[in-house]
């Protein structure tokens, strides 16, 4: 069985939400507070899905709390903008629902990230160049030396590599990252990222990560 840290201080959406997980054949375990939630993160979880406005601060808080551990985080808030989603994918997020939300469509959503997740478990290790993925440990190194990366410039990396000589559209790495819908972050956002990554790993000329002008971007030696 499935299990789901469920963060969320509205009674009203955790009665509703944790009622319909559960109907989904998901087991949840629903904290109110940070405080609450944070010794949970101790046990294992599938997937945690967090409100990001509780009583006793701000669920980027347990985001912090869990960097460097590959359990997929949703993000429900009531807070739309682009800084506000870009952070949380920063902090590791899969997914950012605005609140309100249609419920169907978070459950498909949900189901669509734990699928994704069992598909991709076949980790292995990826070389460009002198650079080096290692998706055991979630470990880049360029000449045997650590690079240290966001969890989102650490995702984008992982699938530039794991789609190497193909071009990648926005799209297609929107699709493929976080589900989210494109229209939410811009296209310059996008190359920031790419930008940071190249300088991290030494490719600031982007020989090593290409981007194919009007298409989007290739990793390739
Ligand atoms: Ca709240």
């Amino acid at each position: 069985m499935k299990r789901i840290l469920f963060v969320e201080d509205d009674q009203t959406i955790a009665s509703a939400l944790t009622f319909s997980l559960e109907d989904e054949g998901y087991e949840v375990v629903h904290k109110a507070t940070v405080q609450q939630a944070l010794p949970e993160l101790k046990n294992s979880f599938d997937l945690v899905l967090l409100d990001l406005g509780l009583p006793d601060g701000s669920g980027y808080e347990i985001c912090r709390a869990m960097s460097g551990s590959d359990t997929p985080i949703v993000i429900l808030s009531a807070v739309d903008d682009e800084a506000n989603i870009v952070m949380g994918l920063e902090l590791g997020a899969v997914d950012y629902v605005t609140k309100p939300f249609r419920l169907r469509e978070l459950l498909t959503r949900i189901r669509g990230i734990l699928r994704r997740r069992e598909k991709t478990d076949d980790s292995s290790l990826y070389q460009l160049g002198n650079i080096r993925l290692d998706s055991n440990r979630a470990r880049v190194t360029v000449d045997h030396k650590d690079v240290y990366l966001s969890a989102l410039e650490y995702r984008l990396l992982l699938l530039l590599m794991q789609h190497m000589n193909q071009v990648l559209s926005r799209e297609q790495i929107f699709e493929h990252l976080w589900d989210i819908d494109g229209q939410f972050i811009s296209d310059n956002t996008l190359s920031v990222y790419i930008k940071r990554i190249r300088e991290k790993i030494g490719d600031s000329e982007g020989r090593y990560i290409r981007t194919v002008r009007g298409l989007g971007y290739m990793a390739g030696e």
